[in-house]
């Protein structure tokens, strides 16, 4: 294969408008980009909640982020709460901060352990800073270096309005767009590389490298190229979301709420303008009826639309990159979005294309490790959401008995095990969830080590009450001058 002059995106949800914006930003003039998207299909429409690593695209991008909150009508996150998951009328939260301030070899969790173990109670969540300002709906943009007073945030925004977005920047910066419904996608007989697209009324559209961004049907990776899915329902079993809008809250809260049921769960995110809800349930345990009742006697303000019932296969496509494709978005696979995680995925790939672009033709050695990296970062963020289910204490319902008995990926069990015995937390090369992520859900689940890490043996219960102390005060003295998150967005946005 020779050189690569024109990319062909198909679709245009946020997975086609976000591949379309970064390869043109990065690639500039030395390809040609064109997008095909059909409004007789439209989009998903769901994808409200994000996690840090987007404020990555925007400074790529070159957004400017008042523009871009204000276009989305986007409000801050800083964690999810997670209510019911572990044992009813519980509930943690997993922010994107990190408890303390960690020793070198040695994080700061064993210290809380260490004073556990002497009888000293507090609740290591206290040292977090994200979690003070979550808990007390506050919000600042702190500009600071000292890790100390970092407060990582993501957003809540309109899907809609987030890919209408993205689509006037990627115009903007040159990239075509077309209007229209694909009904062939011609392959080579020879190669077996996608070759061109056929459009309903005789329109074609040929190309040298295409991104199929074309949601769970797959188009061109499953369709055309018959790629083939590795189906992981068998440890997450929802395959079924009822997604519907709602009133705002008169507080709009910093953070995403996750609200287990007996058979499932419901989501709650708090926009300028509206309220996304939803729930995630699976079609063995719960009946469509059955999910779009308690969905709707748990949200509390006047409902915006007709509940919108999505059907899903939880599991990814066994090459990301196949022959010319590049499976982006909801093509590539599905997790739940317990961890909002899918978005973070799609902007993942199209930086992994960009390191491997194959700019003088397609080579096996990078598609083989596009692939294998792809995969791994999808089995680690499937690892981290069946945490949430496996470690339950409820036994209410088949689905939580079942949950609890699931037998469990390997890395998985090791992960569990080697905190178990002394809080030990692994970050393998590719996870997007780092340590701190890990222990609060750990946690947060009711798992609690056994054991500490031996510099903790070290401090007296006197040193560890001056440490706790002192920073508490020190992670909650941002708060003091911090406006409301309702206060920030005003004088941000306006
Ligand atoms: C219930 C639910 C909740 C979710 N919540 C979150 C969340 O909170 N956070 C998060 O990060 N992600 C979330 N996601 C995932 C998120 O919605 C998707 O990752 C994101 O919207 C990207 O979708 P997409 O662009 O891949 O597909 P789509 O939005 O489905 O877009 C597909 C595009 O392909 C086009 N197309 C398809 N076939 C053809 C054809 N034949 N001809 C022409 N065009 C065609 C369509 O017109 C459309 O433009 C959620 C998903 C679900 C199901």
């Amino acid at each position: 294969m020779n050189h690569i002059n024109k990319v062909v995106v198909v679709g245009g949800g946020t997975s086609g408008w976000m591949s379309a914006a970064l390869l043109k930003k990065i690639l500039g003039n030395t390809v040609n980009i064109e997008l095909i998207e059909s409004k007789t299909i439209g989009i998903i429409g769901v994808g409200e909640a994000t996690i840090p690593p987007i404020q990555t695209v925007n400074e790529v991008l070159g957004i400017n982020e008042a523009e871009f909150m204000r276009e989305t009508k986007a409000s801050i996150k800083l964690a999810i709460k997670f209510e019911n998951w572990w044992q009813k009328g519980q509930s943690y939260f997993h922010t994107f901060g990190a408890p303390g301030q960690s020793l070198p070899f040695c994080h700061y969790h064993h210290l809380w352990t260490r004073a556990e173990s002497l009888g000293l109670k507090t609740n290591l969540w206290d040292y977090d800073l994200n979690y003070l300002a979550a808990t007390a709906g506050k919000f600042a943009k702190l500009e600071t270096q000292d890790p100390m007073y970092e407060m990582k945030y993501a957003y809540h925004f309109d899907s809609a309005l987030y890919g209408q977005f993205l689509r006037k920047h990627s115009e903007k910066s040159g990239v075509i767009r077309t209007e229209g419904l694909i009904e062939n996608v011609n392959l080579n007989p020879a190669t077996g590389n996608v070759e061109s697209l056929t459009l309903t009324g005789g329109g074609t559209v040929t190309g040298d490298l295409f991104i199929d961004c074309s949601g769970m049907r797959g188009l061109l990776i499953n369709q055309a190229l018959g790629t083939g899915f590795e189906d992981w329902s068998h440890w997450l079993a929802a395959d079924r979301a009822i997604a519907i809008p709602s009133e705002r809250d008169t507080k709009t809260l910093p953070y995403t709420r996750s609200i287990a049921h007996s058979k499932g769960w419901q989501w709650n995110i708090p926009l300028q303008h509206r309220n996304g809800n939803g729930i995630v349930y699976s079609s063995r345990y719960c009946s469509d009826d059955e999910a779009q009742d308690t969905l709707i006697k748990n949200i509390k303000n006047k409902t915006l639309a007709d509940p919108n019932l999505i059907k899903f296969k939880t599991g990814r496509t066994r090459k990301q990159w196949n022959k010319n494709v590049i499976a982006i978005g909801l093509s590539s696979g599905f997790l739940e979005p317990l961890e909002s995680t899918s978005i973070y995925l799609v902007q993942s790939a199209i930086v992994r294309l960009l390191k491997f672009f194959p700019h003088k033709g397609i080579q096996a050695s990078s598609v083989n490790e596009f692939n294998n990296q792809s995969q791994r970062e999808y089995e680690l963020i499937r690892d981290f959401i069946i945490l949430h289910y496996c470690a339950t204490s409820r036994t209410d319902s088949q689905f939580w008995r079942d949950m609890k008995a699931l037998e469990l990926p390997r890395r998985l069990t090791e992960k569990l095990d080697m905190f178990k015995e002394n809080g030990t937390l692994v970050h393998d090369d590719l996870d997007v969830f780092w340590e701190p992520s890990w222990l609060q859900v750990m946690l947060g689940q009711g798992i609690k080590p056994m054991g500490y890490h031996p510099l903790a043996s070290q401090y007296s219960q006197a040193k560890l009450t001056e440490i706790f102390t002192n920073t508490r005060r020190a992670k909650s003295a941002p708060l003091e001058k911090m406006p409301s998150h309702d206060e920030f967005l005003k004088l941000y946005l306006e």
